[in-house]
């Protein structure tokens, strides 16, 4: 069966759209994060006073969980155009020579994924973020010309979803890094009634609550699950989201009281069933289950870590005895490695 991919925090088709009227303009309408946001606001201020451009930012974090949003309110904030980009699109180090030499004193250069930049093109980058300066090779051969050109004082925003895989020489070119957490349920509630404000939604505050509950800690699902449940309210003749419509959207979505989705639960099912709750390795659990492996360790895997269901060891990966438990398996240890009864006890 091809699984439901209703939920998986990525942008999908007309989403971008969608995203672009809901996604927050202004610090203020940013939900959550609020040390992060606190930090930032600050570097903007004070490179304001200072009348610089802010220093290279790095965020990393899950996807859906704001960082294209950050980066569009920190241009905004300093008054600066955006450029947006990302890591895979970059292939040749010409690629970059031509969006850096675009750009305008001050401006933002959003680079995506940028843990996939091609080594070559990223040793080109650390110059150009240092010192500001380019070196391309004119001609070939015996008379190759070096020249070095002279690049605005731009800021990078770096935007990953595993931080851990950025080289160190790159990540060390970043004078501001943050790491999004994923949102707590009053957050994204608060998200959601925004979001249903703008959508011209009615959505009763237990339902917002329900809603945000089962959204895996992400804006992004929370927005896209809204939508969903906005079709369910229209088409039932509806005029208000109530907590009865919202479970009764969520079941038909597959979206369990976790908030797990049809691949969370093939996922589950495969670690814990197939292949006893582990540990197993992630090209097997991808085989598995039909998906990426990189999709698996990005998307799926962080939310199964966070909410206490795996753990990833130098052996592979291990349920633990919640998703065993949470899928009606006993784990095994329960079972050898009982403790002999004492005398007296039953
Ligand atoms: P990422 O770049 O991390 O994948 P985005 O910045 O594209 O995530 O965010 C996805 C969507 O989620 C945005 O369009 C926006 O509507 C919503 N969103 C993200 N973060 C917030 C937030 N802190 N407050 C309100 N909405 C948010």
């Amino acid at each position: 069966m091809e699984p439901n991919r209703q939920t998986t925090p990525r942008p999908i088709a007309d989403e971008e759209q969608h995203d672009a009227s809901l996604r927050p303009k202004v610090f203020d309408e940013y939900v959550g994060q609020e040390k992060v946001k606190e930090r930032l606001r600050t570097a903007v201020q004070a490179a304001k006073f200072r009348g610089e451009p802010l220093d290279h930012v790095l965020v990393s974090g899950p996807p859906g969980l704001g960082k294209t949003t950050l980066a569009a309110i920190l241009a905004a904030e300093m008054g600066v155009a955006l450029h947006v980009t990302s890591g895979p699109a970059i292939e040749k180090k010409g690629d970059l020579a031509g969006i850096v030499t675009g750009l305008q004193e001050g401006d933002f250069l959003f680079i995506d994924e940028i843990h996939r930049l091609p080594s070559v093109v990223e040793e080109n980058l650390y110059p150009a973020m240092e010192d500001f300066r380019f070196d391309v090779v004119l001609g070939e051969g015996p008379h190759a010309k070096s020249i070095r050109l002279e690049l605005p004082r731009f800021t990078l925003i770096g935007a990953t979803t595993r931080s851990g895989l950025l080289t160190t020489p790159l990540r060390a070119r970043f004078g501001i890094v943050e790491r999004l957490e994923y949102y707590r349920t009053d957050e994204l509630a608060r998200i959601l009634m925004r979001s249903s404000s703008i959508l011209g939604v009615a959505l009763e505050d237990d339902a917002a609550q329900e809603l945000a509950r089962r959204s895996r800690g992400t804006p992004r699902i929370a927005n896209r699950i809204l939508r969903r449940v906005r079709d369910y309210m229209q088409v039932a003749g509806l005029d208000a989201v109530s907590l009865e419509l919202a479970q009764h959207a969520l079941t038909q979505l597959e979206i369990d009281e976790r908030g797990f989705d049809a691949m969370d639960r093939s996922y589950l099912e495969a670690l814990t069933i197939k292949f006893g709750g582990g540990p197993v390795g992630l090209e097997t659990l991808a085989a598995a289950t039909g998906e990426a492996a990189q999709t698996l360790e990005d998307v799926y895997e962080p939310f199964l870590i966070q909410e206490g269901f795996l753990q990833r060891t130098p052996r592979g990966r291990l349920a633990t005895p919640l998703a065993m438990r949470h899928m009606g398996v006993t784990p095994p240890s329960s079972a050898s490695g009982q403790l002999p009864l004492l005398d007296g006890e039953t």
